[in-house]
């Protein structure tokens, strides 16, 4: 999956490294002979330690943007850069860890052996892969589930299986669609708090595709927001609140001011965007 040019980190002498740059990237579909352009001329960067929030409409092409970083899908236009380097899609297979949005646990493995798939893949033996992954079910709220088959698990389970198996992956770019799309609002703050715990900790570079404005500000370093499609880049915030952020930032004025640029940025204050969601 990788060449051995790929599996080192990069020794980085500047202070901030850009894990990420698109840079006029556009895509299009070609569907019963009609072109659909998803998404047109975005740019956006994501540097080492920092988490970015993408948001925008159903359809303006969040889900095509996560695709074509991870090198499933490619660009129509534009460039890619990992790491500062320009990369074409097959070589950006398996250097970041993505989180599909409908990612399906595989039916016929338990869900210990979903979690270690990703380990596995990447070449680590079966029972330390295992093992690893067993290690952290009970952090993800999943103890005394790891033999269970996906069928047997909720909608919220399985997610949370996707998602232990993407932060196991151990890659420097995270790549994440709706992460907490499937789960009930206890779960849903619980595992956004344990989000931003980890990533606290441990500062991997993140884009995070979420429909939730508020979701997006109590996350984020940066919010980019797309417009309907075909998906553009509407505007940038910044969100400068302190870290680590607690639960109740979110009804702190700051937050609110922010929540409140996204939904107009969004149209929402207008009443026109679909598929977003202000709660
Ligand atoms: P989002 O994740 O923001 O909801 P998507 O990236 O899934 O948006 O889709 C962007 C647009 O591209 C939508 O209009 C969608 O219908 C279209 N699209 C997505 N995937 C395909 C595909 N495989 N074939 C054709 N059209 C697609
Ligand atoms: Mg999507």
């Amino acid at each position: 999956m990788q060449t051995a040019s790929h599996t080192q980190s990069p020794t980085h002498d500047t202070v901030t490294l850009q894990r990420l740059t698109l840079d006029r990237v556009s895509a299009t579909y070609v569907e019963r002979g009609t072109t659909l352009v998803a998404l047109q001329d975005v740019s956006l960067t994501v540097q080492d330690g920092e988490l970015v929030a993408l948001i925008g409409p159903s359809g303006s092409g969040k889900s095509t943007l996560l695709d074509i970083v991870a090198g499933l899908y490619p660009p129509s236009a534009g460039r890619v850069l990992l790491d500062g380097e320009v990369t074409e899609t097959q070589e950006r297979l398996g250097r970041t860890a993505y989180m599909r949005q409908r990612d399906l646990l595989l039916p016929w493995r338990s869900a210990v052996d979903n979690a270690a798939l990703a380990l596995e893949v990447h070449g680590t033996p079966r029972r330390q892969a295992r093992k690893l992954a067993r290690a952290r079910f009970p952090e993800f709220g999943l103890a005394g589930f790891e033999n269970a088959w996906p069928a047997q698990l909720s909608g919220g389970m399985r997610q949370r299986v996707a998602f232990l198996r993407t932060v196991l992956a151990e890659r420097p770019l995270l790549l994440l669609d709706e992460p907490f799309g499937a789960l009930d609002a206890l779960n849903r703050v619980a595992m956004q708090t344990w989000l931003l715990e980890m990533w606290e900790r441990e500062r991997r570079a993140v884009l995070l595709v979420t429909h939730d404005v508020d979701e997006a500000v109590y996350l984020a370093d940066r919010v980019v927001v797309l417009t309907a499609r075909p998906g553009r880049v509407a505007h940038v915030e910044p969100i400068a609140l302190p870290r680590p952020r607690q639960r109740d930032i979110v009804t702190s004025p700051a937050f609110l001011k922010h929540r409140a640029t996204l939904l107009d940025a969004l149209g929402l204050l207008r009443g026109n965007a679909d598929g977003v969601s202000a709660r």
